[in-house]
């Protein structure tokens, strides 16, 4: 059965910028598809058009049978649970321990603790990570980060799994057990999407194709090139800036989006370029998740702000630190 298809749909964005024009392609239930193209080619933009963060200006898309444009702003969290997204840079909250990442969504979707500690248990034996669960992202490697994120987005049990150049910030070995394990994730019967211009992935991975037009994409690059430079001419941004922000990172969407925050904090174009992440705001929402942790915890009769999981996990880890 058809799970997703894109019909004719055109992306253009309020600056004038085409991610695409005229795709069509269906996607079946339990299929494994790849999406390919170069960078700036509109892969991602794929993942957010199926999130409905925004609207195509032609086209349809439906999903299970349903045209995205009929969901209302009221259903669309029910809609966005059924897609669950995994991105080079992971996007692990740094606050939060592994065991918490995981049980972040559902923690958000109010599910009990027992519930939580069930699902969180088995996605930790499933990516093989167990061990790792009261870690923090920063203590992981790049590969143990990409399969926690794989684990959280499974988490709520999505029908579909969006991985978007899931291996970009990975060796070649790493990278063949990332895509082995989000290959079993499919064989278990999730549908896959995976965006990427790996040649490798590409090479290694047999399935459906889904080819973005390198010339459209080529337009669009040149395009922002003499965009770019043009600024620079105007004295609107500093070359330096325009390289640094280049050299950062090849999604030309954040080169946009830095040079025009350079462009507009003239004072500023000194410092180095920042992270995007904004601490303070994400120190919060930890705060938040694991509150809620603490009273799910506190209204199962448990005394201690750790769930019952997490601590038994720790007294695992002590034996175990303990015989060796
Ligand atoms: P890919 O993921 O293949 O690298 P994207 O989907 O991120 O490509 O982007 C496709 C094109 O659309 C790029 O030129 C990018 O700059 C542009 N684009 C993406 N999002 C936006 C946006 N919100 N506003 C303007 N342009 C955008
Ligand atoms: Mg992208």
């Amino acid at each position: 059965m058809v799970m997703i298809q894109f019909q004719n749909v055109t992306q253009r964005f309020t600056d004038g910028t085409v991610a695409f024009t005229n795709l069509s392609f269906n996607i079946e239930d339990g299929e494994l598809v790849l999406i390919t193209g170069p960078s700036g080619s509109g892969k991602t933009t794929i993942l957010n058009l199926l999130i409905k963060e925004y609207q195509p200006v032609s086209g349809d898309i439906t999903m299970d049978g349903q045209s995205l444009r009929e969901i209302k702003p009221k259903q669309l969290p029910l809609h966005r649970r059924k897609i669950g997204a995994v991105f080079q840079d992971c996007k692990l909250i740094e606050e939060l321990n592994v065991w918490e990442n995981i049980a972040m969504p559902l923690v958000i979707q109010g599910q009990s603790l027992p519930s939580i500690e069930e699902r969180v248990t088995d996605l930790l034996s499933l990516v093989q990570l167990t061990s790792k669960a009261l870690m923090f992202p920063k203590q992981l490697s790049g590969g143990e980060a990409q399969r926690i994120s794989i684990a959280r987005a499974l988490a709520t049990g999505p029908s579909v799994i969006f991985a978007d150049e899931p291996t970009g910030n990975l060796d070649a070995k790493t990278a063949h057990h990332i895509i082995n394990l989000l290959k079993k994730i499919n064989e278990l019967g999730t549908t896959l999407i995976i965006a990427t211009h790996d040649p490798v992935i590409i090479k290694e991975i047999k399935a459906k194709h889904v080819d973005l037009e390198a010339a459209d994409s080529e337009e669009i690059c040149s395009d922002l090139t003499a965009n770019l430079a043009e600024k620079a001419h105007k004295k609107e941004v500093q070359p330096q800036a325009i390289v640094k922000a280049i050299k950062k990172t090849t999604d030309t969407q954040e080169i946009k989006q830095e040079v025009n925050q350079e462009a507009d904090q003239e004072n500023e174009l000194k410092k180095p370029v920042k992270l995007k992440i904004q601490p303070k705001k994400i120190s919060g929402f930890a705060q938040k998740i694991q509150n809620k942790i603490k009273k799910l915890a506190m209204k199962s009769g448990k005394a201690t702000t750790e769930s019952d999981s997490q601590s038994k996990l720790k007294e695992k880890t002590k034996k175990n630190s303990a015989k060796s």
